[in-house]
């Protein structure tokens, strides 16, 4: 047993306050301290330094859920101690996490009878969950290769150059080769028909993507799976498709039922979903559901012997809370489908509503679509004395966490700001944020030019310089659209180097 013990503070008057006693040392960083401190204390200190972090509920730069009902945080509080891999423990909680997989597998139009159990599990978040569909295609096309005496050592998987970082993640510990399909100015997703083109014997699945990270937009999956059955069929593969539903996969069955995105396409065979994200549940879940079990491999399950019956698990960690799953089966019975459809539907008129006074300064172009992710991605329509990024760092003032970046491959010179419009994100605090970027714009077209120009200034320089190979400076003339890819990419290199996530 470990005792701890407080060391009384000697040579401290009894009467100092907390900061003199404790904020007097820079506290440790590096190596772990020799003693003790009080309870109060450590909290006090931590929850002090934690005051500088941003604000969660402001954070308009991630898709993860901020806020849940008192009654779901008093579960999650519950279960804290619970450690989710101790399924004889505890039963209720994995019949729980059994019971979510079903309810995603139907929302999802997965082709099983009323009462038949889905096959998916229960993840930290789309990331695993993609490692996991991936891992089961790599298998399965391996498999087939194997079978048919071809080689299977060169696997590649198909996806648009906007895919999120995990698909990059998933291609290098995974090795298999990314190939992406280009973006262009104005189309900001995996095009179908460049996909289709693209696979090859050695595709393992194509990646589709249910609202896109960078702009919410749902991809064709319909048209690709078209395209696909079509090309399977002319050369004898058997490339399917997985859709990262990450965060459309809670948005597209409430508010586009018709839409054919889900196992309604039979070369549809895993689904993931962000639970954290538009699930409605605080970071740390998601899942992954397949068409049936013949799409999950069953060398990669591993078989548990849990009370006398056999529960598969299929995950690549082993230990991990529990709160996450609860909250989610709390969210799933206390909302049903009327309540995500109603949730879903006030998001998106607030994303709306935020559109229109983005648009109505005259300044922006909307780079979103009104089908699709709740958010409202825009770019500067003149970006020549400023960016989208000293747009960014100037709404830090007023405590808003708007995130600018750059599009990937061929549409790197459109820089757009993005707002992500969650459950929590009011439509007084949306009449604030348009307010406050037209300040941020005020204040800028003020600023004289030449206080922003010495970044532009110095890409001009460079640029003109080379071209000129004696080393003396050419003038060139420059369109407006020039200069604005120059700007562009010099914050592009400049954000480069302190990137931040969106997620
Ligand atoms: C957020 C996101 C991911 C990663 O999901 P996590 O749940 O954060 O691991 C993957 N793909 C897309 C399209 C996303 O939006």
């Amino acid at each position: 047993m470990v005792i701890t013990t407080t060391t009384p503070d000697s040579g401290e008057d009894i009467c100092s306050t907390f900061a003199s006693r404790y904020v007097r040392m820079p506290l440790p960083k590096f190596k772990l301290p020799e003693k003790a401190i009080p309870k109060e204390a450590a909290y006090q200190i931590i929850n002090d330094e934690l005051l500088l972090d941003g604000t969660p509920r402001l954070n308009l730069a991630s898709f993860v859920t901020t806020w849940m009902e008192p009654e779901c945080d008093k579960l999650i509080m519950a279960s804290l101690n619970k450690n989710y891999v101790d399924m004889d423990e505890y039963p209720v909680t994995t019949e729980l996490q059994n019971r979510c997989v079903n309810m995603i597998a139907h929302l999802f139009n997965a082709p099983f009878g009323e009462t038949e159990t889905a096959v998916g599990v229960g993840t930290v978040g789309s990331s695993e969950a993609i490692m996991l569909a991936g891992l089961a295609f790599k298998r399965k096309w391996q498999a087939r290769r194997k079978l048919e005496g071809k080689p299977y050592d060169k696997p590649n998987i198909v996806t648009g150059a906007n895919v999120q970082v995990c698909w990059e993640k998933f291609a290098r510990y995974f090795e298999v080769e990314l190939k992406e399909v280009k973006l262009s100015e104005g189309y900001y997703v995996m095009d179908p028909v460049k996909a289709a083109d693209m696979v090859d014997e050695n595709t393992i699945c194509v990646a589709a993507i249910l609202g896109s990270t960078l702009t919410g937009e749902f991809e064709n999956v319909k048209l690709l799976n078209d395209l696909l059955v079509k090309k399977n069929k002319e050369t004898g593969w058997d490339t399917p498709i997985h859709v990262d539903a990450a965060s459309g996969g809670f948005i597209a069955p409430f508010l586009h039922p018709e839409l054919e995105w889900d196992f309604r396409l039979p070369l549809v065979k895993s689904i993931n979903v962000s639970g954290h994200k538009y699930g409605l549940v605080y970071a740390g879940v998601g899942w992954v559901i397949w068409r049936s079990k013949e799409d999950l491999p069953d060398e990669l399950v591993f078989h548990i012997n849990y009370l006398g019956s056999d529960q598969p698990t299929f995950t690549l960690n082993f230990s991990k809370g529990s709160s996450q799953i609860i909250a989610q089966y709390y969210q799933f019975i206390r909302l049903g489908f009327e309540g995500y459809k109603n949730i879903m539907e006030n998001c998106t008129e607030n994303a709306r509503m935020l559109k229109e006074g983005i648009e109505k300064t005259g300044r922006f172009d909307i780079v979103s679509k009104d089908v699709g992710v709740p958010l409202v991605a825009f770019s500067l329509k003149d970006s020549s004395k400023y960016t989208v990024f000293q747009i960014s760092e100037n709404l830090r003032r007023f405590g808003w966490i708007v995130p600018a970046y750059t599009m990937p491959p061929n549409a790197e010179h459109i820089a757009v700001l993005r707002v992500v419009i969650r459950e929590d994100f009011s439509r007084t605090l949306a009449e604030r944020l348009v307010a406050d970027i037209d300040r941020v714009l005020k204040e800028m077209d003020e600023i004289p030019s030449s206080h922003f120009s010495t970044k532009a200034a110095h890409v001009t320089a460079t640029v003109d310089e080379t071209q000129d190979g004696n080393g003396g400076r050419k003038h060139v003339e420059k369109s407006a659209k020039e200069t604005q890819e120059e700007v562009i990419n010099t914050w592009r290199r400049f954000v480069a180097s302190k990137r931040t996530g969106v997620c």
